[in-house]
């Protein structure tokens, strides 16, 4: 079976038992604050387990793309070095949400690797929680038993809390779990060995393939456990594992999903894989690696400096530094795996072959970026010095933290230098580095405290900005020293950040006591709609009056609905490939981020902001649709956009059929008239292929025009009211710049009327010639330039003194004719002994010296004192 065959197989088995077959939600998280990746199957079905969000389909299968990189799971480490752990991998699942439980999933997880998939029933090891008595949770006994019904019970082995009882993070949904284990190796080993004792012994070839978890308890925040009001199944398979075993292969990376791009990398290398360890790790991290990276871009993530945009930067720089090293990749490669990826992925996941050309060009540009930081960090360590061949921790550090070298990757040089890296010294400040930042990031999150019991939130800030409402329930969360309260309501006009739109402000009045909080911010999480406030009301039963702050919502729906028009504005003049990449509304500006692989020129501009704003005067009213089923919306021809998770019903906000159509949850103005203008600010690079426009309309745009117009009259009542201002700019211009070329030549003139006055001055002190004199001249330059041009003239026995003074800064300048410093003198002495007259300093070489001091009325002396050097 290729793998094609067996995700499909999968998704057929479990639609044949009731299942819906949904998509993979993105691989990056947007709305949970614990999560930065998909990390397994359940995370987009959260809120259905913890009773948060309606069941739509009580029974559904997927296969969901997932990334180990961060928090509680974290594979990077291994990958590339084991065989089986990838940092990008997929999950297949099966899901019941409230329906089925233990019975049916052991029951159809037997059937489909043994009937469909047809594996040795006898190479099939399964596990059950043995329980814990810390927990208080008992054996899974129930598990137990329906697995009896199917295999030995030789072959079910019981796991403890770190094997059999699942957790997505710190807190949330879990539950004990069934492991399915395959021994893959030869008849012979097995023989030898009883495969049951190296189930969970990290035995490359006795691995696990399945997990299939029985969501019945939430983690809370003191590690209580708290019963889910509703028992769920929730498995995931190692897709990559389950080809591998069905491939009859001994490594995930010689099925048929990597060895395409590793036969690429092998041929770009010169090198043929499976003859040298090093060398096949190496092809192995590039080939896991460029999956993470491109699903990740693809997503919505471009690489960057911080949280997740620096956790893909790092994945793609581990990979660029194996190449380098073991596989002599010194040009971007890397980056041409991004299409026969894609093509592998056709209608599998499609976000990345929609877009292969803007991630090919995202990872180049990171890859030549990176191979130039590499270059330097080799060259920083070759300049580095130890007499103990001990490379210190700090160093070590340095070269990770700025250069982005893994420790292996220093300890390998050094090696070859015959040195040794002090290790726990770079620990040492590598979880300095850690403390310091869990200390800047750390939130310490409350449980939730119910004050109304159950009832979902009902958003009504689409249609108004005041509503009565209750609390539901709230929690208190302290970061940084700083104490806030997050409260959930029965109905909201409050609209929760997302979709680039900043959440809204306002108050809550308490009915009776009449007690006015106000509300910092609105965030989602999770579907749940959080209010930020600083303070908790003292009541907290009893009605509320919810007020969003008007004047700054309107402000902010005025930028939102300019976003969209912009968006298309910018699909007409630039062309169809412009996609939206990001994007910022707030009631300052908004900001736009979108592909298109050049600068955006002045005339381009203009154009869009010309499109833009006939569409405000045209006034066209605000047609917006709630609950169209995903599909016609598609069909309508909105604009989707890649890595933003949709439901089966979205809303979608058009102006004008023929312009704008886009899939949007955010808040608009009711006609495009509201917007006023619109003015862009700048334009420029963010990213490769990225580009950023932040604009400004209304109120604000009016007040920039303004600005601009007071400059100018500013200018004008400067200038005297010119008819033309700009011809009298540039008339005063050239003005200055003749003049500036006057003052130059009449410098020059009068230097070298000055020259010959000196040269005249010159008087014998014992057969040298000596010149002592203060001078006019405006800056050192200039002294210098008369300076040298006196050399020149008197060739010998020159002793040269003069004295300047800028604007009350005194200045002294010595100059010696060669015969002199033979002799023994020393200009940068003498102007020394002099600068003490001036109360100052200075130096040079044996023939030319200057110098700088505080006291102006000293250089009379100065000069007086010369003498005494030849006198
Ligand atoms: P392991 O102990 O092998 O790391 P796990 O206990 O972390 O696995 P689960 O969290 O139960 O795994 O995930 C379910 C399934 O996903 C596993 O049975 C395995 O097949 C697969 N899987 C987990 N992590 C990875 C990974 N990093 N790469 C590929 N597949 C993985
Ligand atoms: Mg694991």
């Amino acid at each position: 079976m290729t793998s094609r065959e067996i995700r499909q197989a999968f998704l057929n088995f479990f639609k044949s038992k009731g299942h819906e077959i949904v998509p993979s939600a993105p691989i990056v998280v947007k709305n949970d604050p614990t999560l930065m990746f998909t990390n397994a199957g359940m995370n987009q079905f959260k809120e259905l387990f913890l009773g948060e969000a309606p069941i739509k389909y009580s029974r559904v299968v997927d296969t969901q793309r997932c990334l180990r990189v961060s928090g509680k799971h974290n594979d990077l480490e291994e990958v590339g070095i084991d065989t089986y752990h990838h940092t990008m991998f997929e999950m297949l699942g099966n899901w019941s949400f409230g329906d089925y439980f233990k019975k049916e999933a052991i029951a159809w997880s037997w059937e489909l690797l043994t009937n469909v998939y047809k594996i040795d029933k006898d190479r099939l090891y399964v596990t059950v929680f043995e329980g814990d008595s810390e927990e208080g949770l008992p054996e899974d006994t129930e598990a137990y038993g329906y697995w009896k019904e199917h295999i030995d019970s030789t072959r079910i082995l019981k796991g403890n809390k770190k094997d059999n009882f699942w957790e997505m993070g710190e807190t949330g949904p879990c539950g004990p779990c069934s492991e399915i284990h395959v021994d893959c190796r030869s008849d012979e080993e097995r023989r030898m060995i009883d495969g049951s004792t190296l189930v969970n012994a990290d035995h490359p070839q006795v691995i696990e393939i399945w997990n299939n978890v029985f969501m019945q308890f939430n983690r809370l925040k003191d590690g209580s456990l708290q019963p889910l009001p509703a028992k769920h199944v929730d498995t995931g398979m190692g897709f990559e594992r389950l080809v591998r075993v069905l491939q009859s292969k001994t490594s995930n990376y010689d099925t048929d999903i990597f060895q395409p791009l590793i036969q690429l990398i092998a041929k770009a290398a010169k090198v043929q894989y499976g003859e040298n360890e090093q060398q096949d790790i190496a092809m192995r991290v590039m080939a896991d690696h460029i999956r993470a990276i491109s699903f990740a871009i693809a997503d919505g993530q471009l690489p960057s400096n911080n949280k997740a945009g620096y956790v893909i930067r790092r994945i793609l720089r581990r990979a660029v530094r194996y190449a380098y090293t073991f596989l002599n990749f010194k040009e971007p490669f890397l980056n041409t795996l991004v299409i026969p990826l894609a093509q592998q992925f056709e209608g599998v996941f499609d976000e990345l072959y929609k877009q292969q050309d803007f991630v090919q060009k995202v990872v180049l540009e990171e890859e030549l970026s990176f191979l130039r930081t590499l270059v330097t960090g080799i060259q920083r360590f070759e300049s580095y010095h130890t007499d103990q061949g001990l490379v210190s921790g700090d160093f070590a550090f340095e070269l990770y933290d700025t250069y982005g070298f893994p420790i292996d990757l220093t300890d390998l040089m050094a090696r070859e230098k015959g040195w040794k890296v002090d290790m726990p010294g770079f620990e040492n400040a590598l979880n300095k580095q850690k403390e310091r930042s869990r200390a800047a990031t750390a939130i310490d999150t409350g449980d939730w405290v119910t004050v109304n019991e159950d009832g979902e939130t009902h958003f009504v800030g689409y249609d108004n900005l005041a509503t009565e409402t209750k609390i539901l329930k709230y929690r208190k969360v302290s970061a940084k020293g700083k104490i806030q309260y997050q409260l959930v309501l029965s109905q909201t006009p409050f609209y929760a950040e997302g979709g680039g739109q900043v959440g809204d402000t306002g108050i809550l009045i308490h009915e009776t006591s009449k007690e006015t909080i106000q509300i910092v911010d609105t965030k989602k999480e999770n579907g749940l709609i959080i209010h930020f406030s600083d303070e908790l009301p003292s009541h907290l039963e009893g009605v509320f009056f919810a007020k969003v702050a008007e004047d700054r919502r309107r402000d902010i729906q005025s930028n939102h609905s300019a976003t969209h028009l912009l968006h298309a504005a910018l699909k007409q003049v630039l062309g169809e490939h412009v996609n939206q990449k990001g994007s910022l509304v707030s009631e300052e500006v908004l900001r736009f981020d979108f592909s298109h692989f050049a600068k955006v020129s002045d005339e381009e501009l203009r154009r869009v902001e010309q499109v833009v704003n006939a569409k405000i005067r045209e006034n066209l009213a605000l047609d917006e649709r709630r609950n169209v089923p995903y599909n016609d919306a598609i069909d309508m021809g909105v604009t989707a956009l890649f890595g933003e998770k949709y439901g089966d019903f979205v809303r979608v906000i058009i102006f004008d059929e023929n312009f704008s159509k886009e899939l949007c949850g955010g808040t608009h103005v009711q006609y495009t008239g509201n917007i006023g203008f619109f003015k862009i600010l700048s334009e420029g690079a963010v990213a490769a292929g990225v580009r950023r426009i932040e604009a400004i309309t209304g109120r604000r745009a009016e007040e920039i025009i303004d600005r601009q117009d007071e400059l100018i009259n500013e200018l004008k009542n400067l200038l005297k009211q010119p008819k033309d201002l700009s011809a009298a700019i540039t008339g005063l211009l050239q003005e200055n710049s003749k003049l500036k070329k006057e003052v130059e030549k009449s410098l020059v003139e009068k230097a070298q009327q000055l020259r010959q006055v000196l040269v005249e001055k010159a008087i014998d002190i014992n057969g040298v010639r000596f010149i002592g004199e203060q001078v006019e001249l405006p800056n050192a330059d200039a002294v210098k330039n008369l300076a040298f041009a006196i050399k020149k003239a008197i060739d010998n026995s020159l002793f040269l003194v003069l004295a300047a003074d800028f604007d009350g800064k005194p200045n002294l300048t010595v100059v010696l004719s060669d015969d002199l410093v033979n002799r023994g003198l020393d200009a940068g002495k003498i102007v020394r002994e002099l600068a003490k007259e001036i109360k100052g300093g200075g130096g040079g070489q044996p023939f030319y010296a200057t110098a700088g001091g505080k006291d102006s009325s000293g250089l009379t002396v100065a000069l007086e004192k010369a003498k005494s050097f030849v006198g």
